[in-house]
């Protein structure tokens, strides 16, 4: 029988081939689905992403964009989401400004649509609160439109400073 594949061992393949599959890729650090850049000799852990993650979906609901203001939803946006906590306070973006933050919110190429995940990195202010994480978390859950009714191609702050806007929520937040 050595070496004949037969139906029962086919489907044992398939099922192995599966949970191969299943187990591929490092599990996600927050229960949101974000994952820290752990190449980075970092002043932010992931004890620090959760606690910021439970502070933003706790004050979420006060945010006036009934986009992403409810928990299940914002958590949703962060799912997939690489954190990379950057060494000094600013660092140089891909176009030559000096930033303290820079979010990639997640995209689907083929359908050009804003999807979950992407990628942000923070500046080091010394503890998550003072740095730019939950700005950078909105604009990854918000894609590159601010607030209603902000149009894509408007500033992506726009609407930020409205009553119940970003700035706003973001003060709340970070008193956590
Ligand atoms: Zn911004």
């Amino acid at each position: 029988m050595c070496g004949i594949i037969t139906p029962m061992k086919i489907i044992s393949l398939s099922l192995l081939s599966i949970l191969l599959f299943l187990g591929c890729g490092p599990a996600p650090d927050t229960r949101c689905g974000q994952r820290l850049n752990k190449e980075r000799p970092s002043w932010l852990t992931v004890e620090d992403i959760q606690i910021a993650e439970d502070a933003l979906l706790t004050e979420i609901p006060n945010l006036a964009d009934p986009r992403i203001n409810n928990p299940d939803v914002a958590c949703a946006w962060l799912d997939g989401l690489i954190v990379t906590a950057m060494p000094n306070p600013t660092f140089i973006d891909d176009w030559g400004r000096t930033v303290s933050g820079i979010a990639f919110p997640g995209v689907d190429l083929w359908l050009d649509k804003h999807i979950s995940g992407g990628s942000i990195a923070v500046g080091n202010y010394g503890t998550w609160q003072k740095s730019a994480l939950i700005h950078e978390y909105l604009h990854i859950m918000q894609g590159t439109v601010g607030a209603p009714p902000c149009r894509r191609g408007d500033d992506p702050h726009c609407g930020w400073y409205l009553p119940k806007g970003p700035y706003e929520i973001i003060e709340l937040v970070n008193k956590h």
